[in-house]
């Protein structure tokens, strides 16, 4: 039986199908059952997580997986947080410009930030008891936009102990160390157990 995958982004199903191949698992993106995304109505990463993959396992009746991502700073209260992708309005360019005006004059610690994914699985649309799995990947945020690889905030965001944007690392690099391989390696072992 596929898992279905609440989300259409091509580099995510390539994600978790590694992890799914290697358990023998089969994901299909809810796309190819004719499902649109649910509205992200929550107001933490894991409600949001859960509410993408409840809406996909109602849709298809099948066990579905959902990831909920986004940057978070501290020194901001939190921001942009939950609303990363939607923080201007527009798109990333839009985002990274109104990040770095609201950090302006922070400096030291103040600029400390962390990337955050959870991943919420469900067997069936009302299951009482999904895994939830975390991955964060710390750093901080640059004065200058750096590189052109990558999306989002990625040109500001620098690893700790690294001194490239991730817009600036080698694609495999990230995925081998970013926040979304950090909750797919905590998923692995609750997924065994869950199945
Ligand atoms: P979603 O989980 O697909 O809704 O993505 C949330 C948003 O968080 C993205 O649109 C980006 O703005 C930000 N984000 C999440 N992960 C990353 C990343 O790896 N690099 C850069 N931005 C990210």
């Amino acid at each position: 039986m596929p898992f279905v995958l609440a989300s259409n982004n091509a580099g995510k199903l390539r994600e978790f199908s590694v992890l799914f191949d290697s358990m023998g698992l089969d994901v299909v993106a809810q796309r190819d059952f004719g499902v649109v995304d649910a509205e992200e109505t929550g107001l933490s990463f894991i409600e949001n997580a859960l509410i993408k993959a409840r809406h996909a396992a109602t849709e298809t009746n099948l066990p579905a997986i959902a990831d909920d991502s986004g940057l978070v700073v501290p020194a901001l209260g939190g921001e942009p947080g939950i609303y990363s992708a939607r923080y201007s309005g527009m798109g990333d360019i839009e985002n990274n410009n109104k990040l770095l005006a609201a950090m302006q004059g922070l400096t030291g610690e103040d600029r400390s930030a962390f990337y955050v994914a959870v991943i919420a699985v469900v067997a069936t649309k009302k299951d009482p008891l999904p895994i939830i799995a975390e991955g964060r990947w710390r750093g901080r945020i640059a004065l200058e936009p750096r590189g052109d690889g990558g999306f989002g905030y990625d040109p500001l965001f620098v690893p700790e102990h690294m001194s490239v944007s991730v817009a600036e690392l080698d694609p495999r690099e990230k995925q081998t160390i970013s926040h979304r391989s950090k909750a797919l390696k905590a998923l692995e072992p609750q997924l065994q157990g869950y199945l």
